[in-house]
C-alpha cells in the first residue's frame, strides 16, 4: 500500500502504476480498457496520442519506482 512517508515524487509514480494495474485487470474481467473509454475518443488520428502517453507515463513509473526505489525525500524527513 501507498507509504505515507514517500514523497510526492513517489506517490505520483505509485498512483500511476495503480491506474495502469487497475486497467490491465479490469480489461482481464470486464473487456474494459477504462484509458481507452476516457482518452480514446480524443485521440488525434489513429495514433491515441492523450491513451499512448498515458501508458508511457505508467511505464515509466514502474520503472522508476523499481529503479529508484526510495529516495532520502521519502524517509519522513531524515537528513
Ligand atoms: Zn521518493
Amino acid at each position: 500500500m501507498m507509504n505515507s512517508s514517500w514523497c510526492v515524487v513517489h506517490k505520483i509514480a505509485w498512483v500511476l502504476v495503480f491506474i495502469g494495474a487497475i486497467n490491465w485487470g479490469l480489461i482481464g474481467f470486464f473487456d474494459l480498457n477504462l484509458v481507452h473509454a476516457i482518452l480514446g475518443g480524443i485521440g488525434l488520428g489513429a495514433s491515441n496520442t492523450p491513451e499512448r502517453v498515458v501508458y508511457a507515463l505508467v511505464g515509466l513509473a514502474a520503472l522508476f519506482s523499481c529503479t529508484c526505489g526510495m529516495c532520502k525525500m521519502c524517509k519522513g524527513g531524515k537528513k
